[in-house]
């Protein structure tokens, strides 16, 4: 049954209270596992009483409808209440992956205008490097100390201590914004992907038509609430609907995953090609260990899913996977295979009923069936994005000739399946999450010895794409392996562990066109020729 957003839009109402209303308040909404193995259930009840209290805890603090608030925190309890908490009063709620380093923290706090963010002790440090160029930032909420530090570092317990546990939601509109996430493009800054409080609409719709989650179901979904996918499926969808969650405070862990997913029955399985990659690297013998017998399928999301995976599960797990494709600007599942659908091995399925997708050439022209070009969605669904945020003009470029351009290329076959090909600009794709080259280039360039640098994403068999560094190093400095180490950790500690290159080639000097511009295109052909030698002879 569709949502009913009727009485309030608001997503933090219809995920807590609404669903106390209709009945699900002794439901566990989340089973919260921690790393040693400490399970806490919370019922939606629970749920509801402690997102008011955030919502108390940041209206107390003089925060109001369209002020911006961040979390940086690993997969915690704190995250879900602070984030649906933040949404119940209306504030603009983003989340950041909490291994971003302070270069790529400044860009999203600094765009976004934050005001307030809720982390932990141990991150406090690269907010506090970076705080004098974040004029906006007036509090930040530490989830691990006990007392406020100051006026404007304070302890989440105390303040919610002194929080009251009822909150009134006030009448929401659809249009209003609710959630932002960064996502990287190929030159500049990040992009902060506003969505509206109707996104809901569709995370409910996609979690019912595509992920088929039951009343009784037990769903996991691996994504962390830093990304789209921990939002949207990890949060929203499933409590739309009043559906059971796991979360669990762990990355990828084999034996740990598949531990979870036969002692907590988990149902519905919402993962990424890199783990299942991973996984198949796992003896076969090694999955006969666990009864996944409530298991009834799997989804995978952020990147292609090779055939090959389809095929192995299949036969070591007689389970199905299907694949969904979606992006941040489209806040819900646009296109993907389901139950009920035939699956193509390596497509990525039908759009949803109601989406229109096309293969168009660069003038905006159709396609025919087998013809590679660019994957566009005819604008209007609910959870589509309504702006980047202070970058209205690039939003306005990703529009033209009527569609709504997603970088991505694609062809769809003579049965209307869509089969990805690859992106259209120079965006990586590592381990399901998208990396910036110009983001990692200029980590690079602050580097005293490097004088120039080009970064590219080459194809990996675990990640389906590796970070790859061409640098130049200035006269007199020698490549050691002191300081190899040193830029890995400066690129880490600046933008983040998933942008840190897994190899880096020393070369004269970085191929350049007449504008000065960086060539890729040249670099990736050289890395898969392998002949790396004359690159410095292509400077044209
Ligand atoms: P998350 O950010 O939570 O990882 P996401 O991967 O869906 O979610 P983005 O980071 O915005 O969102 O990445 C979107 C891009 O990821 C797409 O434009 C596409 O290039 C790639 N992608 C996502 N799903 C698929 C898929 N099923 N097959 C191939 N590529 C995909
Ligand atoms: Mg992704």
């Amino acid at each position: 049954m569709p949502i009913d957003i009727t009485d309030n839009c608001n997503i933090g109402y219809l995920c807590t209270e609404k669903q106390c209303y209709i009945g699900n308040g002794n439901k566990i909404a989340f089973r919260w596992i921690d790393l040693n193995g400490l399970v806490k259930d919370y019922t939606f009840t629970e749920l509801h009483t402690e997102s008011s209290r955030f919502a108390n805890v940041l209206k107390n603090l003089g925060y109001k409808i369209g002020d911006v608030f961040f979390t940086f925190l690993p997969k915690s309890t704190e995250q879900i209440i602070s984030f649906l908490g933040s949404l119940k009063l209306q504030l603009v709620t983003g989340t950041l992956f909490s291994n971003f380093g302070e270069d790529a923290l400044l860009d999203r706090l600094g765009n976004a205008e934050a005001k307030v963010i809720i982390t932990k002790k141990s991150f406090l440090k690269k907010i506090i490097k970076i705080k004098e160029k974040l004029p906006r930032l007036e509090h930040i909420i530490l989830v691990d100390i006990d007392d406020h530090l100051s006026e404007s570092v304070m302890s989440y317990s105390k303040l919610m201590n002194a929080a009251d546990i009822t909150f009134k939601v006030e009448m929401t509109r659809p249009d209003t914004p609710s959630i932002l996430h960064y996502t990287s493009g190929s030159t500049g800054k990040p992009k902060g992907a506003l969505h509206a409080h109707k996104s809901i609409l569709m995370q409910s719709k996609t979690t019912e038509d595509i992920l088929q989650l039951l009343p009784d179901d037990v769903f996991w979904c691996t994504a962390d609430q830093g990304w789209v996918t921990g939002t949207s499926y990890g949060i929203i969808g499933p409590w739309s609907l009043g559906i059971s969650q796991i979360h669990y405070a762990g990355g990828y862990d084999a034996e740990a995953w598949f531990k979870m997913l036969a002692e907590q029955r988990v149902t519905v399985w919402y993962t990424a090609p890199t783990a299942l990659r991973m996984l198949m690297r796992e003896d076969d013998s090694f999955f006969e260990n666990w009864d996944l017998s409530n298991l009834r399928c799997i989804f995978s999301v952020g990147e292609p899913l090779n055939p090959e995976v389809i095929l192995w599960a299949r036969r070591v797990l007689g389970k199905d996977i299907y694949d969904t494709w979606f992006q941040t600007e489209t806040g819900s599942i646009m296109i993907s295979n389901r139950p009920g659908l035939e699956i193509k091995p390596g497509s990525m399925g039908i759009p949803l009923h109601g989406i229109q997708a096309a293969i168009v050439d660069d003038d905006g022209t159709l396609l025919p069936s087998g013809v590679q070009g660019n994957l566009c969605v005819r604008p209007g669904w609910d959870s589509m994005f309504i702006t980047y945020f202070n970058n209205e003009e690039i939003y306005r470029s990703k529009f033209k000739y009527g569609w709504y351009w997603t970088g991505d290329t694609a062809k769809i076959d003579e049965d209307g399946y869509f089969w990805f090909m690859g992106r259209s600009d120079d965006v990586i794709n590592t381990a399901g999450h998208l990396v910036s080259p110009f983001e990692v280039e200029s980590a690079l360039l602050e580097i005293s010895e490097i004088a120039e640098s080009g970064v590219i994403g080459v194809p990996d068999e675990i990640l389906f794409e590796k970070v790859v560094a061409f640098i130049s190093i200035n006269k007199n400095v020698e490549w050691t392996r002191d300081l190899e180490l040193k830029v890995r950790l400066h690129v880490s500690n600046k933008a983040s562990s998933i942008a840190t290159p897994q190899e880096i080639f020393v070369i004269d000097s970085i191929p350049k066109n007449k504008s000065g511009k960086i060539m890729r295109r040249v670099l990736k052909a050289k890395y898969m020729g392998a002949d790396l030698g004359d690159i410095s002879t292509l400077d044209i």
